[in-house]
């Protein structure tokens, strides 16, 4: 993960250090690199053109120039801008409703919703002592349904059982009232995707989010996807009231314009990341932790 931004960057930092001091002319210079590796790292271009800018001001105004040691010092407003551009501060979950708390998970086909959806519940129940059900919408692939089933028995969740015919407004209205039968805390609805941007889907999803009153409304996406990953969160973004994204299968994304994007893009904090294919391969978004790992 990250792994030639962390050494792009690391080098950047490295040839200032050698400097005796920085001045206007080689911090220009080392931020062409950073540009350069922000590039390479599939981060896009809005983020790359805030950011530059930002860390540019800082290393150029006394904060840094005339700093003991400007090399450490630009460390520090580097790390302080990666982490402005993921959100600062960690977002937490909210969780704070009359039960039951009611979460949507949205995303396209693929990216990891009916995974994220059990290992949400399972985090939930081991992290929060949370009385967890999960709902599957997605009537149309009966696998996704029997996955989700599968998974609930798995993580220690109860599932809902949907009936033959039945339409997903109907199965979340009928959820919703097992729920505050059975004292369940939270539900997790699990939605249809398809595999791009589609009218009908995005209706559907409009029409649950209105009848659910969801808490939370968590965008799920396929790190790995890059820049696409980040311009459907925010088609996602415009559409659906979103309170977060669970960006998935970060294990497997070697460049990390995603994690670096997503958040500036869309507005909308990245609350979980998915780090393995295994249930407790889910993980809270820490922007702190994350723009150290970048930096190595
Ligand atoms: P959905 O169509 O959005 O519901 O996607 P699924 O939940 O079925 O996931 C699609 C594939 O991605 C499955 O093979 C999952 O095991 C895999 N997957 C999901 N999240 C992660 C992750 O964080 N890391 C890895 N390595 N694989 C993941």
């Amino acid at each position: 993960m990250f792994d030639n931004l962390t050494s792009r960057l690391s080098g950047v930092i490295k040839s200032l250090r050698g400097e005796a001091r920085l001045t206007e002319s080689n911090i220009q210079a080392a931020m062409r690199e950073v540009r350069m590796a922000l590039l390479e790292a599939d981060v896009a271009l809005p983020v790359i053109k805030d950011f530059i800018e930002r860390v540019k001001q800082k290393a150029i105004g006394r904060e840094v120039m005339e700093s003991l040691s400007p090399g450490q010092a630009l460390v520090g407003v580097v790390h302080q801008e990666l982490m402005a551009i993921m959100g600062g501060e960690k977002a937490d979950l909210n969780l704070n409703t009359v039960p039951p708390a009611v979460i949507l998970m949205a995303g396209l086909q693929g990216a990891g919703k009916t995974t994220s959806s059990g290992k949400l519940a399972k985090w939930l129940i081991d992290n929060k002592k949370k009385k967890v059900m999960l709902v599957s919408c997605d009537i149309y692939r009966p696998a996704a349904i029997d996955q989700l089933e599968l998974l609930s028995s798995q993580v220690g969740a109860d599932f809902f059982p949907v009936k033959v015919g039945q339409q997903p407004a109907a199965i979340c209205v009928a959820a919703l009232d097992y729920a505050r039968k059975h004292h369940h805390d939270i539900i997790i609805v699990d939605t249809a995707g398809r595999l791009g941007i589609d009218q009908a889907m995005m209706d559907e999803i409009t029409e649950l989010e209105v009848l659910l009153k969801p808490i939370e409304t968590l965008f799920v996406v396929d790190a790995m996807q890059g820049q696409d990953a980040v311009n459907t969160a925010k088609a996602f973004a415009d559409a659906l009231p979103l309170t977060g994204v669970i960006l998935t299968k970060l294990d497997g994304d070697a460049r990390g314009g995603a994690a670096l994007s997503v958040r500036h893009v869309t507005g909308k904090p990245i609350k979980f990341t998915g780090v393995a294919e295994k249930l407790t391969g889910l993980e809270p978004f820490y922007p702190d932790r994350m723009a150290s790992r970048i930096l190595g």
